[in-house]
């Protein structure tokens, strides 16, 4: 399912939606738009796997191979952007969310969440990285005309010379800037889809 099918979309709609209801609701959203996997197949034997409860897993469910001889099982998270942190994914689509919505203030963010200062800002940095090689990756030459190929290369080298993965507020209002939409929502969630190939 296209991520377009996001625009538009407000908290209201995620909670009528009932995607903040319980995280078999978010697992089932995030599959939709394949932000965590759809599909897998075993890495031991290569048969497909079933995703199903698994009660001492943080998410409530994993992947467990179909083989009986197998059984090998796999977190859901595995491959995604969501394998960075141990925050429940109801929470994870909350923070997407409220960052998205442009208001930086750490403070609401964990009003609303109820997660502390700390995650608030660890996941801040997160997506500023998604932000990041957003922008690297859109800088990146293209075989255009000379002067352009020109700048966009020094924006690659600039990029380049960063301490990799270190987050930059200055490149989330760039990435933010570079979009003429209201709405980072399916954007943020979309260059998160582009970075993570499950
Ligand atoms: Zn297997």
């Amino acid at each position: 399912m296209s991520l377009h099918e996001l625009v538009g979309l407000n908290y209201t709609d995620l909670i009528l939606d009932g995607v903040l209801n319980s995280t078999e609701n978010a697992i089932k959203w995030l599959r939709k738009f394949g932000l965590i996997s759809q599909e897998r197949i075993c890495h031991k034997c290569g048969s497909a796997m079933r995703l199903g409860r698994q009660a001492n897993t943080a998410d409530g469910q994993s992947w467990r191979c179909r083989k009986k001889e197998c059984k090998t099982s796999s977190s859901i998270r595995k491959h995604s952007f969501f394998s960075r942190s141990n925050v429940s994914l109801v929470q994870c689509i909350r923070l997407i969310f409220l960052w998205a919505e442009g208001d930086n203030s750490v403070g609401k963010i964990c009003r609303y969440t109820k997660l502390c200062n700390h995650t608030v800002i660890d996941w801040r940095g997160f997506l500023r990285e998604i932000c990041s090689e957003d922008l690297k990756r859109n800088a990146a030459p293209t075989g255009g005309p000379g002067q352009i190929v020109a700048i966009n290369e020094t924006r690659v080298a600039q990029l380049a010379r960063r301490k990799p993965g270190s987050p930059s507020c200055r490149d989330e209002s760039m990435w933010r800037r570079k979009r003429s939409v209201k709405n980072f929502f399916p954007e943020i969630l979309e260059a998160i889809k582009r970075q993570y190939t499950l």
